[in-house]
């Protein structure tokens, strides 16, 4: 990050106006400048409100010990053992921390290395979901962006930063919470220097160098370089004698997380650990990946492409174990929060339930881990399984289901032996349709409308032949009705109508005849001869 990048550019503007506002000349209007990016100001800070000041006491009482931590991790996290005992000492002493320096405020002004977290490990494996979990739990802000973003952009100082303008609005511009805030930075290796033929990549080591900065000890300005309206609007209060609003956020409390699935980092440890130990080559084939990448050193990372200044500043480092067909089954029958219990949810807003057998969570599992993609190819499995049951069991009356093997390897054919199976049920749902259509007709045009059994039948018969709801059927067929009718009622004063098979097959046909007929009855008008 240049000065130029971090200089905010409306400075001597503020300091301008500022001259003339304290001169008592209060006639000034500024005219608004729309910024080329602007982004939404941040309020003037409202006092805190319940929640975050309950948040806030807690850190200052902060006594949680790490198992407590992992206890609470084990809830939701499979597997990453090794991952939750790191982290729960690393939050404990970094929090810890934090509410010592709040008791003694001359302990703030020593050196204290913070506790940065490097997270390696496959995606989907729980690496954010470990940390989410925490940031719940402490109840601090909690704010994610790939590392990406920022070499892609250009403005990498700039968006850098608004990482802790986000954890500022997340605390509901709350900067004594947003100080304590977490931040986590994922795909880091992607940012690694690697050396290509023109030299390093600059624009990786740049950010790394940006980040480095914020890990330390950066005071961030809460006003986006780009949001001079904001900035304008901070100053004018504080000259009206307004509430001074804190400008700044300082980064030193703010914790640090970046992770990545560092692919050829265990390639490499091997090969320098084969470079040492001659001969132990053949046994190590036979190793995984995560078991090399928790043998990483200093040197590791630095070989790969990072700056040792940079990698220095992350001192807590773990790997998280890839994740078997075994461990995701885990996951959809013991982890609470569990995808599985959301599509229980998503079902329920239809009144459905369902049953899964326990050979049916295993194929789900096994499949899901042939995507390579840890956790989230549960995701992919189970929306496969489900999505089809979830449009079409939403529009009958069947209330259960089972799942089995079957119903994951074929969702296709088990969904339409539920549906042959529960014909009757289908058909039932049918018919009660064609009833609401009844009553909101009655309803809606103080006409009441009867289908008989025969026309109720046909109805569902084009329903099921169509593959659509018997309702907007009716819609669509008798869309005239309301005024044909209205007419035949005014003529006849008829309000209750028999709607016959005839009247399904041919709508406009039927309502025409039912017209005319009216026409003829209606007694002619009485002649004032
Ligand atoms: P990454 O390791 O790429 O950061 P995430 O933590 O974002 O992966 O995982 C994606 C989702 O998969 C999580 O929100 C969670 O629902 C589920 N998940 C991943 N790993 C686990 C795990 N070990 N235990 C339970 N759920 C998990």
């Amino acid at each position: 990050m240049s000065d130029k990048d971090t200089k905010n550019p409306f400075e001597e503007i503020q300091k301008q106006l500022q001259e003339i506002l304290k001169s008592g000349n209060s006639n000034i209007t500024v005219s608004p400048y729309v910024a080329p990016q602007p982004t939404p100001p941040p309020q003037t800070p409202p006092e805190s409100g319940p929640k975050e000041n309950e948040v806030l006491q807690r850190i200052r009482a902060f006594n949680r010990k790490p198992k407590e931590i992992r206890d609470y991790l084990d809830r939701f996290v499979i597997r990453q053992t090794e991952a939750k005992k790191v982290l729960s000492v690393a939050i404990c002493d970094h929090y810890n921390q934090v509410r010592q320096c709040i008791e003694d405020p001359q302990l703030a002004e020593k050196e204290y290395h913070k506790q940065n977290i490097l997270l390696l490990g496959p995606t989907g494996v729980g690496k954010t979901y470990l940390m989410r979990n925490i940031a719940k739990l402490i109840g601090v802000p909690f704010v994610k962006a790939d590392a990406t973003k920022f070499s892609e952009t250009g403005y990498v100082g700039a968006d850098v930063e608004d990482l802790v303008r986000d954890l500022y609005k997340l605390a509901n511009n709350n900067a004594e919470l947003a100080q304590y805030g977490i931040i986590y930075i994922d795909e880091i290796d992607k940012i690694a220097g690697h050396s290509n033929l023109a030299g390093k990549d600059v624009s990786g080591r740049g950010v790394q160098i940006n980040l480095l900065k914020l890990m330390e000890n950066a005071e961030v300005n809460l006003f986006s370089p780009h949001d001079m309206m904001g900035q304008m609007k901070a100053m004018m209060e504080m000259s009206r004698g307004g509430k001074s609003q804190k400008r700044t956020l300082s980064t030193k409390n703010i914790l640090f997380i970046v992770s990545g699935a560092f692919d050829k980092l265990a390639e490499n440890v091997k090969k320098r650990l084969d470079r040492s130990q001659i001969g132990f080559s053949q046994d190590r084939k036979e190793e995984k990946d995560s078991h090399f990448l928790k043998l990483t050193q200093t040197r590791d990372f630095i070989e790969y492409g990072f700056e040792p200044e940079f990698i220095g500043r992350l001192p807590v480092r773990v790997a998280c174990e890839p994740l078997s067909a075994e461990d995701l089954a885990e996951i959809l029958k013991n982890s609470e929060g569990s995808i599985l219990d959301q599509y229980r949810r998503d079902f329920k807003g239809y009144n459905i339930g369902f049953t899964i057998t326990d050979e049916a969570i295993f194929e789900i599992a096994r499949l899901a881990a042939k995507e390579k993609t840890g956790a989230r190819g549960l995701m992919t499995v189970l929306e496969k399984t489900f999505r089809d049951f979830k449009f079409e069991l939403s529009s009958t009356l069947i209330h259960n289901f089972e799942v089995t093997t079957e119903t994951v390897e074929d969702p296709n054919k088990a969904l339409a032996d539920l549906l042959m199976n529960n014909q009757e049920a289908l058909n039932e749902f049918l018919f009660k349709r064609v009833e609401e259509f009844q009553r909101s007709f009655r309803k809606k045009h103080g006409l009441e409308i009867d289908f008989s059994k025969e026309a109720c039948e046909k109805l569902v018969a084009m329903a099921v032949d169509e593959d659509r709801s018997t309702n907007s059927l009716c819609e669509q067929l008798f869309k005239d009705y309301e005024h044909g009718l209205k007419i035949v009622a005014r003529n006849s004063g008829k309000t209750r109508f028999l709607i016959t098979p005839e009247a399904v097959e041919n709508p406009d046909a039927e309502l025409s005849k039912w017209v005319v007929e009216s026409f003829k009855q209606k007694t002619p008008p009485t002649s004032h001869a």
